[in-house]
């Protein structure tokens, strides 16, 4: 009975002289996730609003599937349109919208009109009140609540009027492609789609790193995590991921390391690689997974010694996590199912029985001189044979 959805905005109606900026960009990203699916639809901004009409052989569930993808909304509500002329016809069309849309008409309700054409006759307060004993009358199972009612009926009348009752959750956040890029550095994991996602969510455009280890990682592995940037660039666009070969870098690093060294060596090299991959895609910050003290390499002592040999910010948005509390975001984006599943990660592989939980940097950095005759070259082959895919 709808064909417009009016999409409602959190944050940005805070901006000032710069909303419309972040008003395009919702704008633009609504029109690219919904230019992927079925159907005619028409993106227009109007005084503090966005609408999506919807024409042609569109789905409602698959354009609320793609809508609920688009960072910066709140709230999306599908909104049935009348011709504004008079009360009688605007309490016609209430009693319309109201069989229609509650056929059961069991419920507590409140009508909340707003007024923003103000050549419409009545004030907003009397309308709700006009409208709301229209609904009584004509519905005896409808009762008035105004504090908890069930059903919410906004009315906006405008130049036309608009009614709507429903709000479904969007993710929330900022429009994507307003906050700069970010490198993600991206696991078969758990915890960094949730990381990428976060940061996503705040606006920024998404490259990735992910390190593997042919042949003791496999192609399966690498599948899956191309799997998992698919399901984060539903909600933050196409990521650039580029795959990197760091099998004989970890290998230098286990002949010539202490071994209980070996994967805060290996972080730091991996933050080295990621910072080149970084500063060649423009990006202006690295993200990872991490969360103080979830393993010996994420204690506070461990992240000084990763994050000394960055020069760009490295964003955490994890970092005050409980795993319990990453799992459950992973599920609600819809990463967790892939995340889960056994293949080898590159980091698991040479991990030692007990590696250090408070290292010290200065000992750290003695360690890495004994790489000094290989590691620039390894480095530098690592960087030449890396695979550069861009996931959709
Ligand atoms: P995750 O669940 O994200 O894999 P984790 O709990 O396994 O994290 P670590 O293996 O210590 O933690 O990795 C910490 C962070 O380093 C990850 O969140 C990720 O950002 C990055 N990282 C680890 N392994 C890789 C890899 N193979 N490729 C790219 N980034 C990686
Ligand atoms: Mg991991």
């Amino acid at each position: 009975m709808y064909d417009t959805f009016l999409i409602k905005y959190g944050e940005i109606g805070l901006k000032g002289k710069n909303r419309h900026v972040f008003e395009d960009a919702l704008a633009k990203r609504i029109g690219e996730v919904l230019s992927g699916i079925e159907g005619e639809f028409r993106v227009r901004k109007e005084r503090g609003r966005i609408y999506v009409h919807c024409a042609g052989e569109w789905n409602e569930d698959e354009a609320i599937d793609a809508l609920t993808h688009v960072f910066g909304i709140v709230g999306i509500c599908p909104v049935v349109i009348y011709d504004t002329e008079d009360y009688a016809k605007l309490e016609q069309d209430m009693l319309d919208y109201v069989g229609r849309e509650h056929p059961d008409c069991r419920a507590t309700f409140k009508v909340k009109a707003r007024r923003v054409n103000k050549e419409f006759p009545m004030k907003s307060m009397e309308i709700d009140a006009a409208l709301g004993e229209a609904i009584l009358e004509h519905f005896p199972g409808m009762k008035v609540d105004v504090h908890h009612p069930e059903i919410l009926f906004d009315v906006e009348i405008r130049e036309n009027v608009y009614i709507y009752s429903r709000v479904i959750p969007g993710p929330g956040g900022m429009p994507t492609g307003t906050s700069g890029r970010a490198m993600l550095l991206l696991s078969g994991g758990i915890d960094s789609p949730v990381a990428g996602w976060m940061v996503a969510k705040r606006g920024v455009v998404l490259d990735a790193v992910y390190f593997h280890a042919p042949p003791y990682t496999s192609e399966r592995a690498k599948q899956k995590v191309v799997d998992l940037a698919k399901i984060v660039a539903r909600y933050a666009g196409p990521i650039r991921l580029h795959v990197v070969n760091f099998t004989d870098i970890q290998l230098y690093i286990y002949d010539q390391c202490p071994h209980e060294e070996l994967t805060i060596i290996m972080r730091r090299y991996m933050m080295r690689l990621a910072e080149h991959f970084a500063k060649q895609d423009g990006d202006i910050g690295l993200v990872t997974g991490e969360s103080i003290g979830q393993v010996a390499s994420q204690t506070m002592q461990s992240l000084v010694t990763t994050n000394a040999v960055c020069t760009l910010p490295v964003y955490r948005p994890l970092i005050g996590f409980d795993k319990c509390d990453i799992v459950e975001i992973s599920e609600k984006i819809g990463t967790y199912e892939t995340s889960i599943l056994p293949y080898e990660d590159c980091c698991t592989i040479f991990v030692a029985k007990h590696p250090v939980t408070k290292p010290l940097l200065s000992v750290i950095e003695r360690s890495e001189k004994k790489l000094s005759e290989k590691i620039d070259a390894l480095f530098a082959e690592a960087v030449d044979t890396a695979e550069t895919l861009i996931i959709e």
